[in-house]
């Protein structure tokens, strides 16, 4: 038996190197199958932090493909690791070091299979890309909510499905998981379970498209879905607000709520840090105000109906109070880019910056404020000087927050000698406030280990068992979540 976890003596996994290739072939052809040097770049994560083995890269055109595929591996106790745009942030894409196991890569199963206007659904394969799924829907007079603007041109359906995704828009149309009303799943047997149901209705048992959606690819291949559709906005306007603190902004926030319902499409508050690293690292940024702010907060209505959405937002932004410093409100798509550049750019700013300890939590909205002075207070405390980037999705309880030493030399060995402390402090203030230590990007190989200590045993419990009644061989991407 060939254990994706038994050491093999070389010439037996030579030999059981080239059958295996030579039968993933016959299932998806000699172009669909990659070894040694060529499948080297789907093997290693986006940000070049994970790299691993794989026997073969194998790339479907179709279910029936995938499902073959899933069958022979399950057949031969060989490992899979599905694979979308290969844009994950947390190693889950990309196959371990050790073991025996083959990378599923589904972007060839990029199919639009149907779009039903008036049932507002489009059904597509896992492999169609979000920004060609924006596109269609677009196309149709539909709009499809999910926005990742930094990678959709690359991350695909099933790789966002598999990671529940978010984005600006959670905070109105909710995360992939919500996007969603049926999938077709290749399960670690190779049966297909043909879910692609249109329904916004069907109380008939256990919803099981959600034991995929967020699974990482530990508990199947997605290959379709039937994805939700929404009228497309016609009007919008974006204010830039200087806030005096984090609790004032979240105190806006719900304002806003009261006053504009779900018109509220984006709510991103980013730090004077942030800005800072921006305005260093990115050409053609500059600040929105005359005075530097500590705080500021981008935030965005959005209507079907050709509404003053710039007077809503006025009314209500001078109708807040002191919390406020100064604003202002656009209708026009160029003026709000220049802003939304200052919240896009952080990330590519911050790599260009160097290394930094990433986090990426989640607190219940309210308590967004109290996370980040508890955070701030604990970690300046124990490490003088630290700099710390405090942004993100403030509308959905979802901080990226960010910590390095400003100085580049003692930049290498704080992170080298103190990510675990740093770790330790940001988690438990998390801990304390109920909150989530991985909001947005998932578990994967990063935290695989760390979530053991901040998750509640009993549902830790719950999900070995569903994994095990799912995947008893334990062939689906292995050394991930669990
Ligand atoms: C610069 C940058 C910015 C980002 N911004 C955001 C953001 O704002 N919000 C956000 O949520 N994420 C963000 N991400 C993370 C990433 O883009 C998302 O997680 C995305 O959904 C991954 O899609 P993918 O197709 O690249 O999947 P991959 O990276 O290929 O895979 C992700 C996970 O899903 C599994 N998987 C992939 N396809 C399938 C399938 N068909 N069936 C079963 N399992 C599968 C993989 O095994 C892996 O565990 C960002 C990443 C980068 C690099």
């Amino acid at each position: 038996m060939l254990g994706h976890d038994l050491p093999q003596p070389a010439l037996q996994i030579a030999k059981m190197q080239n059958d295996l290739v030579h039968s993933l072939s016959a299932i998806a052809g000699n172009d669909g199958v990659l070894t040694g040097e060529p499948a080297a770049p789907y093997c290693t994560d986006w940000r070049g932090r994970y790299s691993g083995n794989a026997l073969a890269v194998v790339f479907p055109s179709d279910t029936q493909q995938v499902a073959e595929t899933v069958k022979l591996c399950a057949a031969n106790n060989v490992a899979i690791v599905p694979q979308g745009g290969n844009t994950s942030l947390c190693g889950g894409s990309v196959p371990l070091p050790q073991g025996v196991q083959i990378v599923l890569n589904l972007s060839r199963m990029n199919q639009i299979l149907a779009v039903d206007p008036d049932n507002y659904t489009m059904t597509v394969e896992a492999g169609c890309k979000l920004a060609d799924v924006r596109d269609e829907a677009e196309k149709n007079n539909r709009f499809f909510p999910l926005g990742l603007t930094a990678t959709q041109k690359y991350c695909e359906i099933g790789g966002n499905l598999s990671t529940n995704a978010g984005g600006i828009n959670v905070l109105r149309y909710g995360n992939a998981r919500d996007l969603v009303l049926g999938l077709e799943v290749v399960l670690p047997d190779g049966r297909i379970w043909n879910g692609l149901r249109s329904l916004r209705k069907d109380n008939s048992g256990y919803d099981l498209k959600h034991l995929f959606i967020g699974a990482e690819g530990t508990l199947g291949i997605i290959t379709a879905a039937v994805l939700k559709l929404f009228p497309r906005p016609q009007a919008e306007a974006t204010a830039c607000v200087a806030v005096r603190d984090p609790a004032a902004a979240v105190s806006l926030l719900a304002h806003l709520r009261a006053a504009c319902g779900d018109r509220i499409s984006a709510f991103e508050i980013i730090s004077r840090s942030c800005l800072d690293l921006v305005f260093k690292h990115t050409p053609a940024t500059r600040e929105p105000f005359a005075s530097k702010h500590e705080w500021i907060v981008v935030t965005q209505l959005a209507d079907v109906l050709p509404a003053l959405l710039d007077a809503a937002l006025r009314d209500s932004l001078k109708s807040f109070g002191n919390g406020v410093i100064e604003f202002d409100i656009t209708t026009n798509k160029d003026h709000a880019e220049r802003w939304w550049q200052l919240r896009k750019n952080i990330s590519e700013a911050q790599k260009r910056e160097g290394v930094s300890i990433k986090h990426d939590i989640s607190v219940p909205i309210s308590r967004i404020a109290d996370f980040i002075a508890r955070a701030d207070a604990a970690l300046r405390n124990a490490f003088p000087g630290v700099r710390i980037v405090a942004f993100g999705h403030m509308g959905d309880g979802n901080i990226h927050y960010n910590i390095s030493m400003p100085d580049a030399a003692q930049n290498e060995t704080f992170i080298a000698r103190q990510e675990g402390s740093v770790n330790r402090l940001v988690y438990t203030a998390v801990r304390e406030l109920n909150g989530s230590i991985s909001a947005e990007h998932g578990l994967g190989q990063l935290k695989r280990d760390t979530i053991r200590d901040y998750k509640n045993p009993l549902e830790l419990e719950l999900m070995r068992t569903i994994k095990q009644a799912l995947d008893p061989q334990g062939l689906m991407n292995p050394g991930k979540v669990l």
